[in-house]
């Protein structure tokens, strides 16, 4: 049996079947790749092809003895699907596709989930970057969200869903992108060495005060 997590699996609840999570940055699929899953999932009897709320295609019901192979046809890596660590970086269509994009979330977008995706961290922590105030990468529930305006990035933090849920609040705004990738780096360092253990971003700023974790971060 594997452990959630090792070979990048997470065991699915009739404990004999496991999920794969491809990792698909940014959501963005060719139709090669939807191709190459599709075939993937026929040749090893896949049970379903689940679009996740990271805007991954999960594999679903793979048997152990097929995961090894099952990596090795898909030449993906995994998805930092469970565990402490950076998981999704949501990012909207912004100005590449979207009319009403203000800025290039998927370039922000590629450039953090270069950086950042599956660095361990106390708990989980994700990421949206929105081309526009209407939020469609769900910026009010991220631990570390970018929003484009006409000015630049607004920049929010301290959102997550869960058990405990927390709306996200205003950092700062109008920068650009290197301002908003340098932001971002002063963010998630300050979370890593504050943080207690599976503290979310809004649980530690709660503790420290927003006016001490901005005098920290800004
Ligand atoms: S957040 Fe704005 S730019 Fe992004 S998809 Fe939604 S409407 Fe378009």
């Amino acid at each position: 049996m594997l452990k959630d997590g090792e070979k990048g699996v997470v065991l699915q609840r009739d404990k004999q079947t496991y999920a794969i999570v491809p990792h698909i940055p940014l959501g963005i699929v060719t139709p090669g790749l939807l191709t190459r899953l599709s075939e993937i999932a026929d040749r090893y009897q896949i049970t379903a092809m689940k679009i996740t709320s990271a805007d991954r295609i999960a594999l679903v019901g793979v048997k152990e003895e097929d995961v090894d192979q099952i990596w090795s046809d898909l030449e993906m890596d995994p998805g930092a699907a469970v565990g402490p660590c950076i998981r999704s970086i949501k990012v909207c269509p912004g100005t590449t596709f979207c009319r009403l994009g203000k800025q290039d979330s998927l370039g922000l977008g590629a450039e953090l989930d270069k950086r950042y995706h599956g660095l361990n961290l106390p708990a989980k922590f994700k990421m949206g970057v929105s081309g526009c105030v209407n939020q469609c990468s769900e910026n009010c529930i991220k631990d570390l969200g970018f929003i484009g305006k006409s000015n630049g990035w607004t920049v929010t933090v301290g959102g997550n869903g869960g058990p405990r849920p927390m709306l996200a609040r205003k950092l700062t705004s109008g920068l650009s992108t290197e301002e908003a990738l340098a932001l971002a780096e002063k963010v998630i360092d300050f979370y890593a060495k504050n943080a207690k253990k599976a503290d979310r971003m809004g649980r530690l700023i709660e503790r420290v005060g927003m006016e001490e974790f901005m005098r920290a971060v800004l």
